[in-house]
């Protein structure tokens, strides 16, 4: 994987870079990430926070996640576009949204984890790992 990455939102009023390498990529099918990935399972690059640099202004949305853990969604106010996600309990790494990067090609989802909450005709990539709810959290034991 590239170990800068750069993005924005739709509108281009917010533009970041991030440095890398990821800690992992995922593909999230809980029930919120089907309505902020306009009903598919949202791509996600979690990487650390620390290497991530924003221009421009994002607005964040609180709220609880399935997994229990309170989740700080920032958003372009323009556009509407979601950016990035951090968990309140680690503020040490940050969730990209995959759509968000100039190129997304890194972002290929090394799991796809909620998949007990994905309907019946949401796709999995057979060679990727799954998880039925939330994965521990990567670097941990299992790391993914
Ligand atoms: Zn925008
Ligand atoms: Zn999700």
């Amino acid at each position: 994987m590239k170990d800068k990455m750069t993005g924005g939102c739709f509108c281009g009023a917010v533009r970041y870079e991030v440095e890398g390498p990821p800690l992992t990529t995922r593909a999230c099918w809980c029930r919120d990430c089907q309505y902020l990935a306009c009903g598919n399972a949202a791509v996600n690059v979690i990487c650390a926070s620390a290497g991530l640099k924003v221009t421009g202004v994002t607005t964040e949305y609180v709220s609880v996640a399935d997994s229990g853990n309170e989740m700080r969604r920032r958003f372009c106010p323009t556009c509407g576009t979601g950016l990035f996600s951090a968990a309140t309990c680690r503020p040490e790494a940050v969730v990209v949204r995959a759509g968000t990067l100039d190129d997304p090609a890194p972002a290929h989802p090394a799991s796809y984890i909620w998949t007990s909450s994905r309907p019946a005709w949401g796709l999995v990539d057979p060679q990727a790992r799954h998880f039925e709810q939330q994965p521990p959290p990567p670097g941990a034991a299992r790391g993914d």
